[in-house]
């Protein structure tokens, strides 16, 4: 494992390191605004695998299986403009706060991420700078401009959680996840419950709070903008035929929202 380096923020992403940012139809014209904060599971190749084995670094802990796939269709379908993140949460969380502990985190569930460990404040500095800074940046400039063209924002947080946590089962097929906002999760409830079949969580399996998230609390609330996660579990998209169902279903969905909030003239 090599952390050379890893303090300097120019040598943190090198050449054969992708950008952190992965945007699909920035010049989309829908009003939902969609963010994937846990799209990725990239490591810096510095950061070599942070001490862990192959297989840990594909599960959850990683990265929200199956959202990659279901944003992206999801982007298309509605044409909206999609942010994403395309590093791991194991290198920078970037729906934490940078100053909690969980940001860059020592354990996640049951597992120790060694690379993590005995961080000097410089190398925790250079993954903010070098991932956590410019998704954030980019989403802000992002609302600057549609605020500035008076164009209508509804931001979307995209993720996936697992079935099982701390061994118990979690029975909710997606969740909403929200704070402040009373526009838009209501509706979001109401027409995921019409769907059949379907177990919605209100605030399940997580409830967003301005220390357990940073995307909602910054990009949606502070700015005045309608918002709410959504959360699918992560075995329903875990093949390209849940992907499709879902990227489908969250697309006549809020599709069905936009004609309600036209109706409303709230976009
Ligand atoms: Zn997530």
């Amino acid at each position: 494992m090599a952390l050379e380096g890893a303090g300097d923020t120019s040598l943190l992403l090198g050449q054969g390191d992708v950008p952190p940012i992965h945007e699909v139809n920035s010049a989309g014209s829908s009003p939902f605004l969609l963010t994937c904060d846990h799209y990725g599971r990239l490591i810096p190749r510095v950061l070599g695998d942070l001490g862990l084995a192959a297989d840990k670094l594909t599960r959850h802990i990683a990265w929200d299986i199956g959202i990659a796939g279901v944003a992206d269709a999801l982007s298309r379908h509605l044409d909206a403009h999609l942010i994403a993140q395309r590093y791991s949460r194991l290198v920078i969380d970037c729906n934490r706060p940078p100053t909690v502990p969980s940001s860059i985190p020592r354990i996640s569930e049951a597992t120790t991420i060694s690379g993590n460990e005995g961080l000097a404040r410089d190398a925790i500095l250079a993954r903010r700078q070098a991932i956590f800074d410019p998704y954030h940046r980019r989403i802000d400039e992002v609302i600057d401009a549609r605020l500035r063209d008076q164009r209508p924002t509804v931001l979307v947080s995209l993720h996936s959680f697992t079935p099982v946590y701390a061994g118990i089962a979690r029975p909710w097929h997606v969740g909403t996840l929200y704070h402040r906002d009373t526009r838009l999760p209501p509706l979001l409830l109401k027409l995921l419950r019409a769907e059949p079949e379907l177990v919605v969580g209100d605030n399940e399996p997580y409830a967003v709070s301005d220390e357990t998230d940073y995307t909602i609390p910054v990009h949606g609330e502070a700015r005045g903008l309608m918002n709410s996660g959504i959360e699918i579990r992560q075995d329903l998209i875990a093949g390209p035929a849940g992907r499709s169902e879902w990227a489908e279903r969250l697309a006549r969905v809020l599709g069905e929202i936009e004609i309600m909030l036209r109706a409303q003239r709230l976009v």
